[in-house]
């Protein structure tokens, strides 16, 4: 299939979330059991953010926090860009490279249902957007 859908993509997947006052050492070992490179981020039933193996990099680490004693509201992205189930990966993709992140969560009536990362097109829908994003460029050449 050339044009995969999230939904397809993210089949099987158990989706990680932890509340915000989880600390940044939970999430850590949360995302090491799961094998995953990215927590959202829950409150309310709804998503209020989103935390990757960056931010416990330059955030935490970098920043000198202690990861026992941080709690993920203050080094989440608040401000989550997420796709709708029946988005195809490569709407996914431009979403990832407009915003320069590679994590998307999926939500279906606004309850997460799992999560997109840049790992998943590394098949047909990267040669795609290649070409996809050759034409943007080329474009951009003859318009100025
Ligand atoms: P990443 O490349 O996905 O590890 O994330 C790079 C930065 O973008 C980090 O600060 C993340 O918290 C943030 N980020 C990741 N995914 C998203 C998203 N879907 N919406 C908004 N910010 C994000």
């Amino acid at each position: 299939m050339r044009r995969r859908l999230v939904k397809d993509v993210i089949k099987g997947q158990s989706v990680l979330t932890l509340p915000p006052e989880a600390t940044v050492g939970e999430a850590a070992r949360r995302m090491k059991a799961s094998k995953v490179g990215s927590v959202i981020v829950v409150a309310g039933g709804g998503v209020t953010g989103i935390f990757t193996e960056r931010d416990a990099l330059f955030r935490v680490l970098a920043a000198g926090l202690d990861p026992e004693a941080t709690p993920l509201a203050k080094v989440m992205t608040g401000s989550v860009t997420t796709v709708a189930a029946d988005s195809t990966l490569l709407d996914a993709l431009h979403l990832m490279h407009e915003g320069e992140f590679r994590h998307v969560p999926v939500l279906q009536g606004g309850v997460p249902i799992g999560i997109v990362s840049i790992r998943d097109a590394l098949g047909n829908e990267l040669e795609d957007f290649r070409h996809e994003l050759q034409r943007k460029e080329e474009l951009t050449e003859i318009v100025g």
